[in-house]
């Protein structure tokens, strides 16, 4: 009776610690934003996979299998700490014995699982503590976040140790009783041939205080949880079902930015109200209350496992920029701010934002938006459209960037280029070619006034138009184009930027007011499938026009090749075979869209000899210039990311590099000439290689 009495006491004192911690965080979601949900089918879908499946934790196969055992272990375990509760509530014991045989499947499954578990918390507390593993390390690594870690980790090795004490004592008290034993317990057991005593006191005395460690540990952990980085033992599994669904190269829209541009396009409208919930009190992202509630979850849930910072080009070339850092700060500044808006209103200010105070400017456009930090993290959080959003505030609101982007702002809105080039000038990649009469460039408007509309718009994009090295890909894809006979055109001096670089650096209005521009232009043209070189624009026309109502077929050069090679229509010679060459991933074809073998296809009909560098497909390492990096002048760091992707081409020791995408061939040219390497390593797109090869 005592013992049912000082449960129910500690028990509700628990709750009462609990519910205020639970109304704590329920008062700081409260200050932040909407963030919609849809499509339960799918999140139930990722949920399975990720978090409960832990495919994640699984691409990096030893320590992967350790965490996943750990966390399987532990939902076997719950059975065991669930009847415990029960059992303390009813003053019996064993209550859920009535089971029969599934209890003693249970009850056996939970006794080899907490020795599991003991077992590798001692190997994570040895790795942690003497394994010098970079990816624990950092500046935002600070003695706190390592203690968390140590008393967590701590605690858990008591629960389980406490649990195999309790199965073994009570193994040993029925023998000594002469009673049933309730349960299997088969590593228990074997503990039990250990104590040889036959004092019933003693064993007695040992039960109950490891029950009663057990049960008061697990509360403890309980309450301490949500104060520490082992939040995400709670939160894990409800963060991946709310996860963000879109595909990782997709940024979300900002709807009543629309409502602005559209004002701006168009003076009619000047008048009409901003419709319902899309009142702009500030662009972006600058402090908490800008966060939508699930960037705050995000930040609650993260492990600091690190696993995103372990892959970021640019902190892995030395730079200040680390995502786990970005929420690890913004949870510290919900910490700071958060008492002070609930007691004071939202209008409280204390002079400081989680932008500068503790996310620096320098760090936030560090960030190439490659989505490496994104594809790892084993919880789903997105960091890259969280810097995004700040960057927006800082664009937006602010007008503070970089002066390169500050430049290809002006450009693209002046001359619908990033560069200072004449839009009248599109066309010239063409026009100057000395093989041009041979193969025809159909334009749009050309074939519009004749009535024509072709089945493809080659969408040849600014680098495409203006780059030198990148105008010989434009040629030899209107050159493969012809090949094949595909009916097609371009839309040659009407054609403008996507501002899909601008809107990664935070300028979504200049972003939106393009999008508005090109859409109406592809409608009235009646285009439905676009083809083209760019993997930014493929991702640009596939996942964001969509959202302002423009729906087209589209297709990256590689995937049209690819099914032309398994359509029989393209055969190709063998000019390139045996020749050692690697292949590097662009960001947003391959973690942005998922696609990884359409280019591989296409290089392995040329019967090279393929050698894939140390990090390829989704572990590839970024070129370097995506999120606007291509433009302006790289962050403070060790290194520069294209040197870093160039020497790991370079280990491959290739003979050829092939790109698909107008960055990486720009910035891994650039890695050659660094490294003296030009006129040893050829760097081709794979239009080239295909162009070179037609037979
Ligand atoms: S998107 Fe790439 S560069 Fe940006 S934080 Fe993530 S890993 Fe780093
Ligand atoms: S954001 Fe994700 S990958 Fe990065 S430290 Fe947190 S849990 Fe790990």
């Amino acid at each position: 009776m005592l013992h049912q009495l000082l449960f129910i006491l500690v028990s509700v004192i628990s709750l009462v610690v609990f519910i205020y911690t639970v109304r704590r965080y329920y008062r700081f979601f409260k200050l932040t934003k909407k963030y919609p949900l849809s499509d339960w089918g799918k999140r139930i879908q990722i949920m399975i996979k990720v978090a409960l499946g832990q495919t994640k934790i699984f691409r990096f196969p030893l320590v992967g299998l350790f965490h996943a055992l750990t966390f399987w272990a532990f939902c076997a375990l719950l059975f065991v700490v669930a009847e415990m509760i029960f059992d303390g509530f009813l003053g019996k014991e064993k209550v859920f014995s009535f089971m029969g045989g599934f209890y003693n499947f249970m009850t056996a499954t939970g006794d080899v699982a907490a020795f599991i578990v003991m077992i590798l918390i001692i190997i994570f507390l040895f790795r942690r503590n003497y394994l010098n593993i970079k990816r624990f390390e950092g500046v935002e690594m600070t003695h706190k976040n390592h203690n968390d870690a140590h008393v967590a980790l701590t605690l858990i090795l008591l629960v389980v140790f406490t649990l195999l004490g309790m199965n073994t004592f009570y193994i040993k008290l029925m023998e000594n009783e002469g009673s049933e034993i309730l349960g299997v317990y088969p590593v228990s057991r074997v503990f039990a041939l250990f104590w040889t005593s036959e004092n019933h006191g003693i064993m007695e005395l040992v039960y109950q205080g490891m029950w009663w460690t057990h049960i008061l540990t697990i509360f403890a952990f309980a309450n301490i949880l949500p104060y520490s980085k082992h939040f995400h033992v709670f939160l894990s599994i409800p963060n991946v079902l709310l996860s963000r669904l879109q595909p990782l190269g997709m940024l979300d829209a900002d709807h009543r930015i629309t409502h602005e541009v559209k004002l701006m396009m168009n003076p009619d409208t000047a008048f009409a109200p901003a419709p319902e919930g899309q009142v702009i009190e500030r662009f972006g992202v600058k402090d908490v209350e800008d966060l939508t509630w699930k960037n705050y979850m995000d930040s609650l849930t993260c492990t600091q496992c690190g696993r995103c910072t372990s892959v970021c080009p640019a902190n892995i070339t030395g730079k200040l920029l680390s995502p786990r850092k970005i929420f690890i700060n913004l949870r510290a500044r919900m910490n700071e701010i958060g008492p002070e808006l609930v007691k004071n209103g939202k209008d409280f200010t204390d002079n400081k934002s989680l932008i500068r105070d503790y996310v620096t400017e320098e760090e936030l456009w560090a960030c190439t938006t490659c989505n490496a930090c994104a594809q790892e993290c084993p919880v789903n959080i997105n960091h890259p459209t969280l810097s995004v959003d700040m960057r927006r505030y800082l664009v937006m609101e602010e007008s503070k960037a970089p002066s390169g982007l500050n430049a290809i702002f002006a450009n693209i809105e002046n001359n619908g280029a990033p560069w200072q080039y004449a839009q009248s000038d599109r066309l010239k990649w063409y026009n100057d070619w000395s093989e041009k009469d041979q193969y025809p460039l159909p334009v749009m408007a050309d074939l519009a006034s004749q009535g024509k509309s072709p089945e493809y718009l080659f969408w040849v994009g600014s680098a495409g138009a203006y780059d030198d090295r990148y105008k010989k890909v434009s040629r030899s894809f209107v050159k493969i184009l012809n090949h094949l006979k595909i009916d097609f055109a371009v839309l040659g001096t009407e054609e403008i930027d996507t501002a899909d670089a601008a809107r990664r650096a935070g300028n979504e209005m200049l972003y939106q007011m393009q999008t508005l521009m090109i859409i109406e232009m592809l409608k009235a043209y009646g285009v439905k499938k676009i083809v083209t070189c760019c993997p930014h624009d493929y991702n640009t026309f596939k996942n964001e026009y969509p959202v302002f109502d423009g729906h087209f077929e589209v297709e990256h050069h590689s995937q049209f090749l690819a099914k032309q090679l398994e359509k029989g229509n393209l055969v190709l010679k063998d000019s390139f075979k045996g020749q050692r060459l690697t292949f590097h991933d662009p960001c947003y074809l391959g973690r942005g869209n998922g696609d990884y073998t359409s280019p591989r296809k296409v290089l392995e009909s040329l019967q090279v000899n393929m050698v894939e560098m140390r990090r390829h497909k989704s572990f590839a390492l970024c070129c370097g210039a995506g999120g606007g990096q291509m433009f302006k002048e790289a962050e403070k760091g060790s290194k520069e990311v294209y040197a870093e992707r160039t020497d790991e081409a370079l280990e491959t020791n290739c003979q050829i590099i092939a790109t698909a995408c107008p960055f990486c061939m720009v910035m891994l040219t650039d890695g050659l000439k660094y490294k003296n390497k030009i006129e040893e390593i050829k760097n081709y797109d794979i239009a080239e290689l295909v162009e070179m090869n037609l037979a």
